[in-house]
């Protein structure tokens, strides 16, 4: 296919790449890499979808100078008590974990910020006592502009289901993404749940980090928390200063290619002062961007 030319979805002769960017710690640049690489894409005429599951700090959206989007509300189980049959035996309260039930003199308190939705209360409770009831956790974000279409989870302050909001988000984005010519998904950073349900079902994942002690050390985490997911893993080093051996080692010992490396550059810090992405800070950044994207539209 013309590079130029958008393909129908999936037209590359394969199922439409679906990109996760992701990073083993906060702080690298991942977001702004999501956002340049979907706009290196839109430049050249793909149609783009873009799905932020970062849900407990969200923030794509403040490089896209998007308008208002339309908002779904995401919900979870939470125990709903019925104080005329309870007991107050408490076999609730001990089977959870999370503590986020107690018998507390002649009611059994719910703790929504604690509860993760597993209705294993209800399912022990000797005299059904419990039934589903439900909170909301979060909210969705959807907007649509011509070819470019950006999903986005937020999760509600104090709540815990991080991977719950990502599942119906990735749900709601793949009802559309037979649309787009390639879905780019910016995860979680970390290395726990919320990351792993954003990077499930990519197929390619690029780490991004930055040539430092905490930089390294969390990359060695997150390419071992994936290593069981039998995902593609590349690597992108971002505000590199000239040296990255340690990084380099590292993931030569993991056979793991480093497929771009972005300079520490000032035109970029001031970029971002803006709410402009890396893509944005002159024309060798917007040709980097375009390598990328060629490449990442390739083979793995
Ligand atoms: S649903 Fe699960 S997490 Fe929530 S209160 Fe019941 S046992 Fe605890
Ligand atoms: S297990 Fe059922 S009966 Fe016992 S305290 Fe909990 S809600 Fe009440």
């Amino acid at each position: 296919m013309n590079d130029t030319t958008s393909g129908k979805a999936g037209g590359f002769g394969r199922p439409a790449p679906r990109i996760a960017v992701a990073s083993g710690k906060g702080g690298t640049g991942k977001t702004s890499v999501a956002v340049s690489l979907a706009r290196a894409a839109l430049r050249i005429g793909r149609r783009v979808q873009l799905v932020d599951a970062d849900v407990e700090g969200p923030n794509a959206h403040h490089f896209l100078g998007l308008g208002e989007p339309e908002t779904f509300p995401v919900e979870a189980m939470l125990p709903r008590i019925d104080p005329a049959r309870c007991t107050l035996c408490g076999e609730c309260a001990a089977f959870c974990i999370y503590q986020a039930l107690a018998v507390l003199g002649d009611r059994v308190m719910v703790f929504p910020d604690m509860c993760h939705g597993c209705e294993g209360c209800r399912v022990v409770c000797p005299v059904q006592a419990i039934e589903n009831g439900s909170q909301e956790i979060g909210r969705i974000m959807h907007w649509q502009v011509d070819d470019f279409e950006v999903w986005q989870g937020r999760l509600h302050v104090g709540q815990v289901l991080s991977p719950t909001l990502i599942r119906e988000l990735h749900r709601r984005a793949r009802e559309s993404a037979a649309g787009y010519d390639l879905t780019i998904v910016d995860s979680p950073p970390g290395t726990s749940c919320p990351m792993m349900a954003a990077v499930r079902g990519a197929n390619r994942l690029v780490l991004v980090t930055e040539p430092t002690p905490f930089g390294l050390h969390d990359l060695e985490l997150a390419m071992a928390a994936v290593r069981r997911m039998k995902l593609p893993v590349e690597v992108i080093v971002n505000r590199s200063i000239g040296d990255d051996a340690a990084i380099d080692d590292l993931c030569r010992a993991r056979a793991v290619p480093v497929i771009a490396r972005f300079p520490e550059d000032r035109t970029v810090a001031a970029a971002y002062a803006e709410g402009r992405p890396m893509i944005e800070a002159g024309a060798e950044w917007a040709k980097q961007y375009d390598d990328l994207r060629r490449h990442l539209e390739g083979p793995c």
